[in-house]
């Protein structure tokens, strides 16, 4: 029935993220100080906008992420932290890396209000210069670069996770080729993936990110 449906996708949200009305309508939420100016219900939960958040596309869409909740999180092009806000809401030890420093100053603010929140002014493609501060055995790396080379940059940082860890990547097709067909980029990225993942789930997200696939995969 419909009712099973929908408490089978709440099972499949992390503990820490639920759906709550807003505005009469069912979304997405952690509880944690407002970042981006979104609604904030009367318990502290705040809306978490899959339209502006591509991990928050997977969970609206319904992929299995494997996150439970309170796990670590290496989270590569974290820019001013909107989505990773929710992450360190309901996750453990949550590492930002993003490379512009104007976002990262944003960043620094989001970290303020989250303990488990630790932002790193890095460029995610030279890993070794962050290896000395992310701890080894992460459980879940989350990407989110949108630049040329967004495989290179996930195999690069497969040394982090954990062997039974997680990647929950969104690709960004015109980022890698503005004029190829977005399925021939995704199919070249899948192909460089698999020297160290082994693919779990994909998952267009153009209901909320045009050109946007979503992967699950864990390291080989
Ligand atoms: N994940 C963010 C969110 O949901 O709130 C949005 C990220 S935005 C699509 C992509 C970000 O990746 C940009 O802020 C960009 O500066 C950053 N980025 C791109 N290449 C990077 C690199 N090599 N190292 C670190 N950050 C990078």
């Amino acid at each position: 029935s419909d009712d099973s449906s929908a408490a089978d996708a709440d099972a499949d949200l992390p503990e820490g993220v639920e759906r709550r009305p807003f505005g009469g309508r069912e979304r997405l939420s952690t509880r944690g100080a407002q970042v981006y100016g979104e609604p904030v219900d009367s318990d502290g939960w705040r809306a978490w906008d899959a339209g502006r958040s591509k991990l928050g596309a997977m969970l609206e869409l319904g992929m299995d992420t494997g996150l439970v909740g309170g796990e670590s999180v290496l989270y590569l092009g974290a820019a001013s932290g909107t989505t990773v806000s929710h992450v360190a809401d309901f996750a453990g030890p949550t590492y930002a890396v993003e490379f512009a420093p104007r976002p990262v100053r944003d960043l620094l603010g989001v970290a303020e209000d989250r303990d488990n929140l630790f932002p790193l002014l890095k460029d995610a493609r030279d890993p070794e210069s962050y290896a000395h501060v992310v701890e080894s055995g992460i459980d879940c790396l989350v990407m989110d670069v949108a630049t040329r080379g967004q495989a290179t940059v996930a195999v690069r940082n497969r040394q982090f996770l954990a062997d039974d860890g997680r990647l929950l990547m969104a690709v960004k097709a015109r980022s890698e080729d503005v004029t190829a067909e977005p399925d021939d980029v995704f199919d070249d990225v899948l192909a460089e993936l698999d020297s160290a993942y082994e693919l779990l789930e994909t998952a267009r997200l153009d209901r909320f990110h045009a050109d946007h696939l979503g992967i699950v995969a864990r390291p080989k």
